[in-house]
């Protein structure tokens, strides 16, 4: 294809051009994603059973698989303006270094203080909590990204944020914690005294470093039992996937811009938020028949949900408290290797994506850290950005696919997720520096093992 004009290496949108709303992909759905059931009856759980545990309005648009468009609230378009549009980048130096013709471009999602994509999300749902009135919200996180990001969102907002922080990272992690109590957040070790289910936990695992299924277990219940209190989550929901919408639609206005058509998108994919909210648009299009694209999400070897997961009804969590999912999923009961440093940790997979996946919409590679930090290491010496081990994925899966174009001579235009930056992850890039990084491939044993554990559930 003829380039018209000259590609700028950084495409921004003006503040006119960013979108006013978001895309519900499930509208264009023809076989729509399974519903949340309750674990207890079985049941497709009702915006009133949801009620207790999520703010009303996020209930309405976790359930709506009908809306194509919610408008974006304007103090949530005002906030998006203090770190939106993100770029889209031309990847020039990455092309010329590897020699390809493909054409590559990113979408960096790491130009805010939290680090990463998830700061479109937090702020769409601490902005929901506020207007309903309440006091403040609970949630639990891993690495510290959605901790940090919900923190942010809720300084903003004048609203409590307590985080349960898995307490291995609370110890190895100092500097997000801080961060996180800078924005006014408390960050509390899970487990912990303060909670039933801690005091449980911790009776029956004295010395135990945590997980995120106990954190969850712990914000959950400090939610359901305070009023003016309500849970949130930061990936794998419906409507985070929404509110990540904002990533494709603005990629898609870039493109657009320069008359840009994508032959291949790339994600990573730990719950499926990134990735939802990058290929929407993309989707879309393909599920209207209008467009086709290759949708590759890239997970990691060590934690294949797509690749070597089970497509079955499955709790959220490790604690088994949450609602049951329909979804790509190795086993609420599986940990991830010890060793995995890339992040992307989660057993199950969103929904939505699963569906796609299932149809056939979209295809899923799996990578090994090691490959995976190389491919980081390249690029932040190429492109000058220190990437999240997550975000390298796509990186590898994107290098990859520019690799095959070489050796074909394919003028391919290849779009990837750059989701956020390293800077808290140094100790997995010291590890990887000092050849001390090893990669780990559960076997088919162990995952029918947990897969055997898949609650029973019809459909
Ligand atoms: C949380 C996170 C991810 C993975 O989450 P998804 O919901 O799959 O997008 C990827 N990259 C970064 C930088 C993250 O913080």
């Amino acid at each position: 294809m003829a380039e018209e004009k000259k590609i700028p290496y950084k495409i921004y949108l003006t503040e006119e051009e960013m979108p006013k709303a978001w895309y519900n992909l499930r509208a264009d759905m023809k076989v729509k994603p399974a519903p949340l059931l309750n674990p207890g009856t079985g049941k497709p759980l009702t915006a009133e059973e949801l009620a207790p545990i999520f703010c009303e309005e996020l209930v309405k648009q976790e359930l709506d698989n009908d809306t194509k468009f919610v408008d974006i609230p304007q103090e949530i378009l005002d906030f998006y303006k203090m770190f939106r549009p993100s770029p889209l980048v031309r990847a020039y130096c990455l092309e010329e270094k590897l020699q390809t013709p493909a054409k590559i471009y990113y979408k960096f999602e790491g130009n805010n203080t939290s680090g990463s994509h998830k700061l479109n999300s937090a702020i769409a749902q601490a902005y929901y909590a506020k207007k309903q009135g309440l006091k403040g919200v609970t949630t639990e996180t891993g690495a510290g990204q959605w901790g940090t990001a919900l923190s942010m969102a809720c300084a903003y907002l004048g609203l409590d944020c307590k985080v349960y922080m898995v307490k291995v990272s609370y110890e190895q992690k100092p500097f997000r914690r801080e961060v996180m109590r800078t924005y006014g957040a408390s960050v509390v070790p899970s487990p912990s005294e303060t909670t039933e289910v801690g005091r449980k936990i911790l009776a029956e695992h004295p010395g135990t470093t945590g997980s995120l299924g106990c954190a969850i277990s712990e914000a959950v219940e400090v939610a359901t039992k305070n009023p003016g209190y309500r849970y949130v989550l930061g990936s794998v929901l419906n409507q985070v996937l929404l509110h990540q919408s904002v990533i494709g639609l603005e990629t898609k206005a870039a493109l657009d811009k320069y008359g840009i058509k994508p032959d291949i998108i790339i994600g990573c994919a730990g719950g499926g938020s990134n990735l939802g909210g990058l290929i929407a648009p993309f989707m879309g299009e393909k599920l209207r028949g209008e467009a086709d694209y290759r949708i590759i999400a890239v997970e990691p070897a060590s934690c294949p949900s797509f690749t070597r997961g089970t497509f079955a009804y499955d709790f959220c969590d490790t604690g088994m408290i949450c609602p049951l999912a329909k979804m790509y999923t190795l086993g609420s009961s599986f940990i991830p290797s010890a060793n995995h440093a890339g992040g992307l940790r989660f057993h199950g997979m969103s929904s939505t994506l699963s569906q796609l996946y299932h149809d056939g919409y979209m295809e899923a590679v799996s990578v090994e850290q090691t490959d995976v930090f190389e491919a980081a290491e390249f690029f932040a010496r190429t492109e000058g950005i220190l990437p999240a081990p997550e975000s390298s994925h796509a990186i590898r899966a994107a290098i990859n696919e520019a690799k095959k174009c070489k050796e074909t001579g394919e003028e391919k235009t290849i779009v990837f997720g750059l989701t956020g930056t390293g800077y808290f992850d140094l100790v997995a890039y010291q590890k990887y520096n000092d050849g001390e990084m090893s990669d780990y491939i559960p076997s088919d044993e162990e995952i029918a093992a947990s897969v055997a554990k898949l609650p029973k559930v019809e459909g």
